[in-house]
């Protein structure tokens, strides 16, 4: 119930002018490292300096016209050029819909080409992330016609799928990010219940860790993180070949004890205006983290997340296109 409260607040058009015009008053700071690139590289800075990666997403998504996404396209770039000249140990994370997926595939196709040929200049990775299951195929499409020509690409397999494992083979000789999924999904082709999901995606992390080329862990989940850090032990499965990814501001505490203990560790940072609908599905996912905000409702005297979330179910219950669930 909650969770499909948050996925509708998370695609209210009004609220989402209302955040970007208010910047992060309202409580996202929390999880998002700032609205523009000079506070993300300080963010990454800092986790550099705990030997902790960073993946970077300069937030946007279902962009749905070709301006916007040659807009986005320049931003991502410029990120890359400041990861590149400002020496940090970072990569960066694209959503397709935010390059222009929705308008024209080949759009999107060029856009992203215009990314990869950039970070493969300074040897960067792009991690193509995955979203809901009506873009699955063309994202996977995007996957193989670019990895013709560029190497630095690898995409996302989210485990709520039944035929999961299938992609997961497909793309054995790639760098895969595994996730449980985001995004609401139909019974007929996602496991609903957490107990399937949780399995799923064990049994996805074990046969890419034994089988594939590298694979990225992404789970805030300490009792997968506990059975990987066992599987990697008895499988002597090289430190090389994997690494644990959480999302910035969630779990900080295990984020450094992870990197403390030497595991290669990734946090994914994302940044900027667009900040409005990854807030509202992280607190989709887990309604617990609100208490990540709890501490500035209560120092602040501003807006706090609450009133908005109140005021905001109130308005995505009257508004009529908050129909369709999205991540
Ligand atoms: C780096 C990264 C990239 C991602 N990219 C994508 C993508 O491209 N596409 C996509 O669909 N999804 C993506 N996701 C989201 C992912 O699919 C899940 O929706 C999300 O990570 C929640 O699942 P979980 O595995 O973290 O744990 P959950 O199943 O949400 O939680 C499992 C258990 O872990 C513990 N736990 C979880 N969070 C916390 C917390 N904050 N504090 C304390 N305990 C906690 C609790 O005990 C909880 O019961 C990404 C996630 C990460 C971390």
């Amino acid at each position: 119930m909650l969770k499909d409260i948050f996925i509708g607040l998370s695609q209210n058009q009004l609220l989402i002018n209302a955040a970007k015009k208010y910047g992060l008053r309202l409580g996202a700071q929390t999880v998002v490292a700032g609205t523009n690139l000079d506070e993300a590289i300080r963010s990454i800075k800092e986790l550099n300096a705990h030997g902790i990666s960073c993946t970077v997403d300069n937030l946007g998504e279902f962009v749905f016209n070709e301006k916007e996404a040659r807009t986005a396209k320049e931003q991502i770039l410029e990120v890359i050029q400041a990861i590149h000249e400002r020496d940090v140990d970072a990569h960066i994370s694209i959503k397709p819909t935010q390059l222009g997926l929705n308008i024209d595939y080949n759009l999107c196709l060029n856009n992203v080409r215009e990314i990869a040929a950039k970070a493969k200049q300074y040897n960067l990775f792009v991690n193509i992330d995955m979203e809901d299951s009506s873009h699955l195929v063309p994202t996977f499409n995007l996957v193989d016609e670019l990895s013709v020509e560029f190497e630095n690409i690898g995409t996302v397999i989210q485990a709520y799928y039944h035929n999961a494992m299938e992609y997961l083979e497909k793309y054995q000789n790639y760098q895969i990010r595994i996730v449980k999924g985001a995004y609401k999904e139909p019974e007929d082709i996602a496991y609903q219940d957490k107990q399937d999901i949780d399995s799923n995606y064990i049994k996805l992390i074990e046969w890419h860790l034994l089988h594939g080329k590298f694979t990225s862990i992404a789970t805030h989940d300490h009792h997968i993180i506990n059975h990987v850090k066992r599987f990697v032990k008895k499988h002597r499965i090289p430190y090389d070949k994997f690494e644990f990814q959480m999302l910035y501001g969630f779990r900080k505490e295990l984020q450094l004890k992870l990197a403390e203990e030497g595991y290669p560790f990734c946090t994914y940072v994302p940044f900027g205006n667009d900040w409005y609908g990854y807030f509202m599905r992280r607190l989709a996912e887990r309604p617990q983290n609100l208490n990540l905000v709890a501490k500035q409702i209560f120092n602040k005297k501003t807006n706090t997340v609450l009133g908005v979330a109140a005021g905001a179910f109130i308005l995505g219950r009257m508004t009529k296109s908050n129909k369709k669930k999205r991540k």
